[in-house]
């Protein structure tokens, strides 16, 4: 599904990938301190062959390399490696990435005996992968503060049928936010892939879910992964649909369950969307690489030690996700149609 489908890596195309956010990072009240945590993420701007400057007429002020602090930050809250002294030296660049619908590529090495840097491997190591972002395009919202949503219109959350929090995003209400790509959550998306959450050799997911064991929430819930180019929420095809083309594949999956298509890890983004890793999102790649969660117990989303959830309005599963057609989609990926 990815562009260049390549293993090791974690390309997000919009339009050829889409994925939402939502949900609960563990939770840093504001005020509040959690405990002493062994993860570490620094992130750098990458120097050298391929970087290219940033691209004209995007939309914000903010700077690559602010985007992508907020975003490790976002990370390090919510995650604990339980001491193991996880550290990754994370480098962000623009480039040239070829294709037109990539959105951005992430390469994360080997650690060990030549293991690929995902999944538990990561855990106790020190790597460097690298985060590029398709310079080729100019349809970015650089947010120069990415940790203030106030762009964006209220929080809204997804929930499954059985009250997990699957989703936890915001949806652009104005032009020209509402077609545009959010860099802070690609950056989420892509440092999520970096810090682990991937596919690697055998993955504990390749038979298409993970299930979340206790002592993490959502004990015993299936999350459904796809590993092709990269760990992803995804939802399985009918037969029917898996003979459309890539984008209108991922229009289905959307469609299919609206329950996952806004989790942070889905496999493409909407364009005016901003999403947050939800709970779905955290206990994934918790039971995948092996860390914990901060907090386990926080229900809200949070960045910065910040809630972002304070306007927080659960959104019921079904009709949420109205797609508004295809002449929407283009490389922005699928819209969801305003809510009346
Ligand atoms: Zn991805």
């Amino acid at each position: 599904m990815n562009s260049n489908g390549m293993r090791g890596r974690g390309p997000l195309a919009s339009g050829a990938l889409a994925w939402a956010l939502a949900g609960a990072i563990g939770g840093l009240a504001a005020g509040s301190v959690g405990p002493a945590q062994a993860l570490s993420i620094d992130v750098s701007l990458k120097t050298g062959t391929g970087v290219e400057a940033a691209p004209a007429g995007v939309l914000g002020a903010g700077a690559l390399l602010d985007i992508a602090e907020a975003a490790a930050s976002v990370w390090t809250a919510a995650l604990d490696d339980g001491g193991a002294g996880t550290s990754f030296d994370i480098e962000v660049a623009w480039g040239d990435l070829g294709d037109a619908s990539v959105i951005a590529t992430t390469y994360v090495g080997t650690v060990g005996g030549g293991a690929k840097a995902a999944g538990p491997a990561v855990i106790g190591a020190s790597t460097s992968p690298s985060i590029w972002f398709n310079s080729a395009r100019s349809d970015w919202f650089m947010d120069a503060d990415p940790l203030d949503p106030s762009e964006f219109g209220a929080a809204e959350t997804i929930e499954d049928g059985a009250g997990n929090v699957t989703g936890q995003f915001f949806v652009a209400e104005t032009s020209p936010l509402d077609g545009v790509l959010d860099m802070f959550t690609v950056m989420l998306h892509e440092i999520g892939h970096a810090i682990g959450f991937l596919d690697y050799t055998n993955s504990p997911f390749d038979d298409g879910g993970v299930t979340i064991a206790a002592p993490l929430p959502m004990e015993g819930y299936e999350v459904p992964l796809d590993t092709i180019g990269g760990g992803h929420v995804f939802v399985p095809l009918t037969p029917e649909q898996e003979s459309l083309p890539p984008l209108q594949q991922l229009i289905a999956a959307a469609q299919n369950n609206e329950a996952y298509s806004h989790a942070l890890f889905f496999h493409s983004i909407a364009a005016g969307e901003r999403r947050l890793p939800s709970l779905m999102d955290l206990v994934a790649m918790a039971q995948v690489v092996g860390y914990e969660l901060v907090d386990p117990d926080a229900a809200l989303i949070l960045a910065g030690g910040e809630a972002y959830a304070s306007a927080e309005v659960p959104v019921p599963a079904a009709g949420l996700l109205a797609l508004s057609g295809l002449g929407a989609l283009g490389i922005a990926g699928w819209r969801r149609r305003r809510r009346g």
